[in-house]
């Protein structure tokens, strides 16, 4: 029989973990968090706004209703008081194997037996995390997309053990929070669509680097093909660059092709902390990038 998921811990409450937290108080399920650092899901939230806006993507959560969703959302300094009572918890502390490891173990050891534990990682399938806990056949991977509050699409792949009642009760959540399940039937690094877009910033950022094409027109290009409002250097601001590079560096790292290595320009930019819209400059400087404006597309 399916699980019912009735409340929710979220640990880690940086930029993904925030708008996991606010996504499911506003689709009514009791919400916890936990982090370490007290003060970043305030800040992340004033972050989000500014990004939000830019992307002038229509939020799932509308925007007068995050501050009413974040008071809903229970904070403890306490893991072990974060994780009473809950059915689900979404780890999405930073991108680090052993960190995740070592969360997932205390995670193990706090939450009800019965809880589904699940991680946010972009690049770390749930197999090389599960064996850190007990309960193997209750972890999944449940990736979220940034803006994960306007981007609503949800890997959901399995370990080595994973129940398929997990994998079932994973879906129906993400289904209930608004989002639409990706099934990634057998492991790959970097799950459905982050591999599509995997291939995208690959092959942009060397035309950029290498200076064959400007970043705006690149971005043009994208804007008036697909109809979005922003083009792949816009969205990696978004992302965050220094997120950006630790993702190309973890496909790097798996092939160790030289082709897969992220530029030196985009690791200037990160050492220059021109990390995009959240030090208010990356590849467009914000809050008024210039993709913005009204005649951007014509150049
Ligand atoms: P972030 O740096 O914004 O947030 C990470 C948070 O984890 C921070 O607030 C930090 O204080 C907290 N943290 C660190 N150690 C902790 C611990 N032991 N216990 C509790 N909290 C702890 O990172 P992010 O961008 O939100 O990414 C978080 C996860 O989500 C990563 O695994 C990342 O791969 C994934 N993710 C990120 C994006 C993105 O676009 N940023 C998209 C999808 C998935």
């Amino acid at each position: 029989m399916e699980k019912r998921i009735r409340k929710v811990a979220v640990v880690g409450t940086g930029t993904l973990g925030t708008q996991i937290a606010i996504l499911a108080a506003f689709f009514g399920y009791e919400v916890s968090a936990y982090d370490t650092d007290e003060g970043s899901f305030k800040r992340v939230l004033q972050n989000l706004k500014v990004s939000m806006k830019a992307s002038r993507r229509e939020p799932t959560v509308p925007t007068e209703e995050w501050e009413n969703c974040a008071s809903k959302v229970k904070f403890s300094k306490d893991l072990e008081e974060a994780l009473q009572d809950v059915d689900l918890v979404i780890e999405a502390v930073s991108e680090d194997l052993e960190l995740k490891r070592k969360v997932f173990e205390r995670l193990d050891a706090l939450a009800p037996r019965w809880a589904l534990l699940a991680t946010n990682s972009s690049s770390i399938p749930i197999s090389k995390i599960e064996g850190a806990t007990k309960r193997p056949e209750q972890c999944l991977n449940v990736h979220f997309y940034s803006p994960a509050m306007g981007l609503n699409m949800v890997d959901i792949m399995g370990g080595t053990r994973t129940k398929a009642e997990t994998i079932e009760a994973g879906k129906a959540w993400v289904r209930s929070i608004g989002c639409v399940p990706l099934m990634v039937k057998r492991e790959i690094l970097g799950f459905c669509f982050n591999r599509v877009w995997r291939a995208i910033k690959r092959e942009t950022l060397y035309m950029w680097a290498e200076g064959f094409v400007d970043f705006r027109d690149i971005d043009r290009a994208w804007m008036i093909f697909s109809g979005m409002p922003q083009g792949p250097f816009g969205l990696m601001d978004a992302v965050g660059l220094d997120v950006v590079y630790d993702i190309e560096m973890v496909y790097y790292r798996e092939s160790r092709d030289s082709r897969d290595h992220p530029p030196e320009a985009l690791k200037a930019m990160v050492d220059r902390k021109e990390l995009g819209i959240k030090s208010n400059k990356g590849f467009y400087t914000y809050p008024n990038p210039e993709y913005s404006r009204p005649d951007f597309l014509t150049g």
